[in-house]
C-alpha cells in the first residue's frame, strides 16, 4: 500500500480557480512539466522561489509514492525581449554584448543555475530538456497547426491564428480574459503589420542576416517562437495530455495560454489536468526587478554582501523562509523576517537533533499518530508548507518537554516520531541539517584558536614541551598549525 493511496491530496487548479482532488491520468504515476530558465543571467532569488515551490511539491509526491517524471525545460533559444514577439533574443542579445558565443553564454548560466539549486538542496528533474536540442519537434508542431489552418506564414514567418483558434476554442480561459476585450484594448502598431491581430504570436521567427541564432525551416533560415518549445517539449516526454503543469504566476499569460492554443490547435484536446502557479517574491514590500536595484543574488544572502543584509543566511536558512509561505501567497524578503527564520530554523534543527537521545518511558503525552496526521492533512491540503510548520512547532514544544522531563515519550511513539520529523523536514521541505556542520565548523575554530593561544603562552614561558605536544596532538588528529608572520595559523586534512 502507498501511501497517496490513503491520503487525499488536493491541488488549487489555477484553470478552473478550484481546490480539486488530485487524480493522476495514470494510478501511481504522475507527469509533470515546469517552465524553466531561460539562461542568460544569473538566476535571481525570485526564480529560486518558483523552482523551489515546485521542488517541495515534487518531493512530496516522491513521498506519497508516485512515480513522478519531472520535466523541467532550460530555455536556450527563442525567448525575445519582449513579449509581443519583438526586440532581440535575450541569449542572442547577452553573446552580441559580451562577444562570446550564445551557447557561452548557454553553458555559463546554466552552470550557475544548477550550483545555486544544488545549495538550496532541490532534486534534479527528472528530464531537462533545451529548446535547442527540440528544433525538429517544433517544426513538426508548426506544420500541424498550419495543416490545420489555425496559423500563417508571411515573410518566412509564421503566426499562430488566435481569432481562427477562438471561433473553435477558447483563448484566454488560463487567465480568465476574453479575446474580444484584448482586440478592443489594442491600438494596432504599424510595427505588428505582419501579423493579422496584435494578439497572435509567432511559432517560427524569420532570421535577419545578423541574427546569430538561426535554424533552416520550410519557410527559411529563422529560430522558433518562445511558447512553442514548451509544447514540443512536454509533449514529447510527457504525452498530448498530462497531470501537472507549473511555472511562475507572471507566466500564466501570455506564455501558458499560448501553450494550451498551441496544444489544443494541434492535438484537439487540452493538454494538462492542474494548471499551478507559484507566486513571486518581493524585498521589503516592493516588486523585486534588476532595473530598480531592489534586487538579490542567492550567492548575495550566503556571503551577506548586501545593503538589505545586516549577515549572511545559509541557503537551509533561505529555504526554510520561502517553505514558511504558501506557495501561491506573496512572500516579502526582508532582513528582519530572515533573522526570524533563522531563529526558527535553529529552533527546530536543535529539537530534531535532541529528539534522537530523548530517553524513552513507559507511556506518551503526546498522541503521535493524531500528530502525524495533521503534518499530512497540512500538505494534501494543497501543500500548505506554512501549516506543516506549526505542526513541526508543536512536535518541538514536546520534545522540549520530553527533554526537561515533563512529559514522556512510548519507544514506538518515539520512533514514529523521529521518522515522521526526518520526512517532513528532510525528504518534503528538503532542509538539510548544513548549519549543523557550520556550528561545529564554528566551534572547532573556536578550539583550535584557543589551542593556538596557549601553545604561544607556553613558547613565551619557554614551556616547549608543552607547545609540540599541543602541535603534535594536533598533527595527529589532521590539524596542521602553521607559523608566519601573521601568527598562526591552522588548515584540516
Ligand atoms: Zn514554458
Amino acid at each position: 500500500m502507498q501511501l497517496y493511496q490513503e491520503q487525499t491530496l488536493k491541488i488549487t487548479n489555477s484553470l478552473t480557480g478550484k481546490k480539486e482532488i488530485f487524480k493522476p491520468i495514470n494510478e501511481g504515476h504522475v507527469g509533470m512539466y515546469v517552465c524553466g530558465p531561460t539562461v542568460y543571467s544569473n538566476v535571481h532569488l525570485g526564480n529560486c522561489r518558483t523552482f523551489m515551490s515546485f521542488d517541495m511539491i515534487f518531493r512530496y509526491l516522491r513521498h506519497l509514492g508516485y512515480k513522478v517524471r519531472y520535466v523541467r525545460n532550460i530555455t536556450d533559444a527563442g525567448h525575445l525581449e519582449d513579449d509581443a514577439d519583438t526586440g532581440e533574443d535575450k541569449i542572442a542579445k547577452k553573446a552580441r554584448l559580451e562577444k562570446i558565443e550564445p551557447m557561452e553564454v548557454v553553458q555559463r548560466y546554466t552552470v550557475d543555475f544548477h550550483y545555486i539549486l544544488d545549495q538550496f538542496n532541490f532534486l534534479p528533474p527528472s528530464i531537462e530538456p533545451t529548446a535547442t536540442g527540440h528544433i525538429i519537434e517544433q517544426l513538426a508542431i508548426i506544420k500541424d497547426i498550419l495543416e490545420k489552418g489555425y496559423a500563417y506564414e508571411v515573410n518566412g514567418s509564421v503566426y499562430f491564428d488566435v481569432k481562427k483558434f477562438n471561433e473553435q476554442y477558447e483563448y484566454g480561459k488560463l487567465s480568465g480574459r476574453k479575446l474580444e476585450d484584448m482586440i478592443a484594448n489594442t491600438r494596432e502598431l504599424a510595427a505588428q503589420s505582419e501579423k493579422k491581430n496584435p494578439q497572435d504570436f509567432a511559432l517560427w521567427k524569420k532570421a535577419e542576416p545578423q541574427h546569430i541564432m538561426r535554424w533552416p525551416s520550410p519557410w527559411g533560415d529563422g529560430f522558433p517562437g518562445w511558447h512553442l518549445e514548451c509544447t514540443a517539449m512536454s509533449t514529447k516526454y510527457l504525452g498530448e495530455t498530462f497531470d501537472i503543469h507549473g511555472g511562475g504566476m507572471d507566466l500564466k499569460f501570455p506564455h501558458h495560454e499560448c501553450e494550451i492554443a498551441q496544444a489544443e490547435a494541434s492535438n484537439g484536446h487540452s493538454p494538462v489536468n492542474y494548471w499551478m502557479h507559484a507566486n513571486m517574491l518581493t524585498m521589503n514590500g516592493k516588486k523585486m526587478a534588476k532595473s530598480t536595484g531592489n534586487n538579490i543574488l542567492p550567492g548575495e544572502m550566503f556571503s551577506g554582501e548586501n545593503d538589505i543584509l545586516s549577515k549572511p543566511f545559509t541557503p537551509p536558512v533561505v529555504r526554510f523562509f520561502m517553505m514558511q509561505a504558501h506557495y501561491t501567497s506573496i512572500l516579502d524578503l526582508s532582513n528582519d523576517a530572515l533573522l526570524a527564520s533563522e531563529k526558527g530554523y535553529h529552533r527546530l534543527m536543535d529539537a530534531f537533533d535532541n529528539l534522537k537521545d530523548l530517553e524513552p518511558g513507559e507511556t506518551s503525552d503526546f498522541d503521535i499518530r493524531e500528530w502525524r496526521q495533521k503534518c499530512y492533512d497540512a500538505m494534501n491540503d494543497d501543500f500548505n508548507t506554512p501549516i506543516l510548520i506549526a505542526h513541526l512547532f508543536e512536535a518541538v514544544k514536546h520534545i522540549n518537554l520530553i527533554k526537561e522531563g515533563k512529559e514522556k515519550i512510548s519507544a514506538p511513539d518515539k520512533a514514529l516520531l523521529l521518522k515522521t520529523m526526518t520526512d517532513f523536514i528532510c525528504d518534503v521541505l528538503g532542509l538539510e541539517h548544513k548549519s549543523e556542520s557550520n556550528h561545529d565548523t564554528n566551534k572547532l575554530q573556536g578550539v583550535v584558536e584557543l589551542l593556538i593561544q596557549l601553545r604561544n603562552e607556553a613558547r613565551s614561558n619557554k614551556d616547549f614541551a608543552t607547545s609540540d605536544k599541543i602541535r603534535d596532538q594536533l598533527a595527529a588528529m589532521g590539524i596542521q598549525l602553521k607559523d608566519g608572520k601573521e601568527g598562526t595559523t591552522f588548515s584540516v586534512s
